[in-house]
C-alpha cells in the first residue's frame, strides 16, 4: 500500500494515540501504517472504532485505567 497523499511507502508501526475526554487523557498503543515520507497515519479497520469505544467508556466511567504519570499546566 502507498500513501494516498504523497505516494510514499507505508511501514507498519505501533503508534501512540491520545483519547481525551474532559480532563482525562488516555494513551492508547495501536498499530498503524505510517508513511515513511510524510508520516501520515493509516489505521487498519477496527482501530478507529476502538478509539471511539474508549472515548465512550471514558464518558461513562466504564473503563479500567492505570496512571502512568501526571499532567501539569504552567503559564
Ligand atoms: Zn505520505
Amino acid at each position: 500500500m502507498k500513501c494516498a497523499l504523497c505516494g510514499g511507502n507505508l511501514s507498519n508501526q505501533q503508534v501512540i494515540e491520545e483519547v481525551i475526554e474532559g480532563t482525562k487523557h488516555v494513551i492508547v498503543k495501536v498499530n498503524a501504517g505510517v508513511c515513511e515520507n510524510c508520516h501520515e497515519r493509516y489505521y487498519p479497520s477496527g482501530v478507529i472504532d476502538k478509539l471511539i469505544d474508549i472515548k465512550e467508556r471514558l464518558k461513562r466511567n466504564r473503563i479500567k485505567l492505570h496512571p502512568i504519570g501526571k499532567v501539569y499546566e504552567t503559564v
